[in-house]
């Protein structure tokens, strides 16, 4: 970035005194550091498509000195510069759509982060293996996406968090293609956790956005979602899931979006012997935003034989406590449906529901009783009342 400047700077030593010559090249640098970095890198040649968001660069992190980021739950949040987006995939694989979201994220010279379910990678082990060959990082999601992993003893948490890591490295073949990134299902977690995820060095990853595509919406609602979330952060980590169909309908809007809007992509991997962590500050991993407000509720669909987790999350605040404790888990979550599989055909708003806590038991009972009648034989006749309980419930 300086060549530019010092050329000027050796021009002016042939006409200039030497004293004019060192003051300029003081000035020079002055004005450089004033402007910052410098022009960034361009995205990455991306053949076929000159005009690809592509990867603007590669950020190594050592999950040791980091152990858990994201400011929907945590005090630290990846070093990026502003208009820099991380993109995550959750719940994979399920060839059907993970294969178009590799597509679109080829075809846009896009890498990013999958965070694999055990059992899913033991179901189509040639997936996962094509996440990695096609150089995204690959980390894990436990081995069967338990409703509430923060509530199970903790003998059975660690297990379905070593079992997800054994599965997903059998599938790949080769351990070290796994990165220690690790995402709890519904971003439930807890002090014990955590603690194990670091001493097994995992890097703990929430995320700064999502788009809720789980929800009962469609495509473009989520394409919407990402972008206004981003927007009003103006960067971070945006969390997706490649098994859901709107998602790979929503994916081509969302990074046509960014791209537009100035946005880059960036690309995480972890540190390892031969390869050093990228130089940051301390400063720039410290929340200098405030998290962007969102309400979740989260019911990825993975298929039907896995759990539904749901959670509820007010926002991230700013908490240099080992946990921020904001969430609220349900535990009524269990007898929530299924989103349907006609997922383009359903309705703009959700009728899969997390219950306030702070609701004493005998409204929520009737809320959820109306609730239910409304997403039932009630439902169309009678939405006034569905709406209003949503308020209540809210
Ligand atoms: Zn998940």
């Amino acid at each position: 970035m300086c060549s530019g400047c010092f050329m000027t700077t050796r021009v002016a030593v042939a006409f200039r005194p030497a004293w004019f010559n060192s003051i300029l090249s003081i000035l020079c640098l002055f004005i450089l550091c004033l402007l910052g970095p410098g022009p960034r890198a361009s995205a990455a040649e991306c053949p076929g498509n000159p005009g690809a968001l592509g990867t603007s660069r590669v950020l190594v992190v050592d999950p040791r000195a980091h152990p858990r980021i994201g400011s929907m739950q945590y005090p630290e949040a990846l070093p990026l510069e502003d208009h820099e987006v991380v993109l995550t995939f959750d719940d994979g694989p399920l060839p059907k759509y993970s294969n178009q979201i590799l597509r679109i994220l080829d075809q846009e010279c896009i890498k990013a982060t999958f965070f694999i379910i055990g059992k899913q990678a033991n179901a189509s082990p040639e997936t996962v293996r094509r996440v990695a060959a096609a150089g995204h990082s690959v980390g894990t999601h436990t081995q069967d996406h338990p409703l509430a992993l923060q509530n199970l003893p903790l003998e059975q948490a660690i297990a379905t968090i070593d079992n997800g890591i054994a599965s997903t490295s059998a599938a790949l073949g080769d351990p070290s293609l796994l990165a220690p990134f690790f995402r709890v299902p519904g971003l439930h977690h807890s002090r014990e956790i955590d603690a194990y995820l670091a001493s097994r060095n995992l890097q703990l990853w929430s995320s700064d956005f999502v788009a809720d595509d789980w929800r009962d919406i469609g495509p473009d609602r989520v394409a919407k979602l990402a972008i206004e979330r981003i927007e009003a952060r103006g960067k971070g980590i945006l969390l997706l899931h490649d098994i859901q169909p709107r998602t790979v309908a929503a994916l081509p809007m969302i990074l046509r979006e960014l791209k537009s809007r100035g946005y880059r992509i960036v690309h995480v991997v972890p540190a390892t012997a031969e390869r050093p962590a990228t130089p940051t500050r301390l400063v720039q991993w410290r929340l200098s935003r405030p998290a962007v407000p969102m309400e979740v509720t989260y019911v990825p669909d993975a298929g039907e034989t896995l759990p539904i987790p749901t959670f509820t999350d007010q926002r991230g605040q700013l908490d240099d406590s080992l946990t921020t404790g904001h969430e609220t888990v349900v535990a009524a979550a269990q007898t929530l449906p299924i989103p349907g599989r006609d997922l383009f055909s359903a309705p703009e708003e959700p009728l899969v529901l997390v219950p306030n806590a702070r609701l004493d038991s005998s409204r929520r009972a009737f809320l959820t009783a109306l609730i239910n009648w409304g997403a039932g034989p009630g439902a169309g006749s009678c939405p006034h009342a569905r709406e209003r309980a949503r308020t209540l419930w809210r």
